[in-house]
């Protein structure tokens, strides 16, 4: 009798325990497929998604770390996570659907509308026009930090919208951050003031830098426009060593996510050093330096004064 009894208290204690196991991992489950699916089609709005949503979302981002977001191929994967996806962000401005316009393509073959699933974070931004054909826009907005608040005010919008429990988490995320923000771009303001006129040149292979020497009075000089464009032919190379030429700028830099042949083209042609490496459209691998917008644009600035100055 005296055994039965422990034998039923020990397989009652066997199965409560179990039973809390098998029920808290459900509620683990469900709330991890509550979680709202989020995609990004690059590196610089994935991290923003994720400064303001913390660990509340499922992020995918589209292109990999250190490569070009103007022409890309979609693979499987990234046309399944666009299929599942519940929000959907882009930059716009032409981005992804100048060139091959891949990006159109993806949102058709995944079933997704703009304004319903799919969003440019660049909605708010005053654009600017490539000079090489009037018409198009510039997509580099994120590069001058005003805009980079408006892509983050109009993410921390959507994801309110559209998971409205954790709206005040969000809220308040994107708040601290927006400040974070603000204070090095009004640090930036001033910056290259210092450094003479003639020698405040930004070269770059591509012409990425019209809003930033908008917003931190330095004068863009690029071999080619837009990554889009043939690369480096003898009229681009003519045209940027002319204005290299034309002042007493010191040194050259070299984006992340363009190939280095050009620029060290020109740098061998002008004479200068390559100062430094910079981040144009994509931030750096995780774990390195560059590999949040906010570091990529601390990067940027520090590294650009140093060189030009
Ligand atoms: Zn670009």
């Amino acid at each position: 009798m005296k055994k039965l009894i422990i034998v039923i208290a020990g397989l009652a204690a066997f199965l409560s325990i179990t039973f809390y196991f098998v029920s808290h991992q459900k509620t683990q489950q469900t709330a991890r497929t509550t979680q709202l699916k989020v995609v990004t089609t690059n590196s610089i709005l994935e991290d923003m998604v994720e400064q303001i949503s913390g660990n509340k979302l499922k992020i995918y981002s589209i292109v990999a770390r250190g490569t070009d977001p103007h022409e890309y191929d979609p693979r499987p994967k990234d046309i399944t996570a666009t299929t599942d996806a519940d929000i959907i962000f882009h930059n716009g401005l032409n981005l992804e659907t100048g060139g091959n316009g891949w990006f159109k393509k993806l949102i058709k073959t995944a079933n997704k509308r703009e304004g319903k699933e799919v969003f440019a974070v660049s909605k708010n931004v005053q654009p600017l026009y490539l000079t090489t054909n009037v018409k198009e826009r510039d997509p580099h907005a994120w590069l001058d930090l005003g805009n980079g608040i408006k892509y983050v005010k109009e993410i921390t919008q959507v994801l309110k919208d559209k998971d409205p429990k954790n709206a005040d988490y969000y809220q308040k995320r994107s708040d601290n951050y927006i400040v974070k923000l603000q204070k090095l771009d009004s640090e930036a303001k001033n910056k290259f003031l210092d450094i003479p006129e003639d020698q405040r040149l930004l070269v770059t292979s591509e012409g990425a830098f019209k809003y930033f020497s908008k917003a931190y009075h330095v004068t863009p000089a690029y071999i080619w426009e837009i990554n889009t464009e043939a690369q480096g032919t003898p009229e681009q190379m003519e045209n940027v060593l002319e204005k290299i030429n034309a002042s007493k700028v010191k040194s050259l830099f070299l984006e992340t996510s363009v190939s280095p042949k050009s620029m060290n083209k020109v740098a061998s042609e002008v004479g200068l050093p390559i100062y430094s490496k910079i981040f144009t459209d994509s931030l750096a691998k995780k774990g390195t330096d560059g590999d949040t917008y906010y570091d990529m644009m601390k990067w940027n600035l520090d590294k650009i004064y140093d060189g030009l100055k």
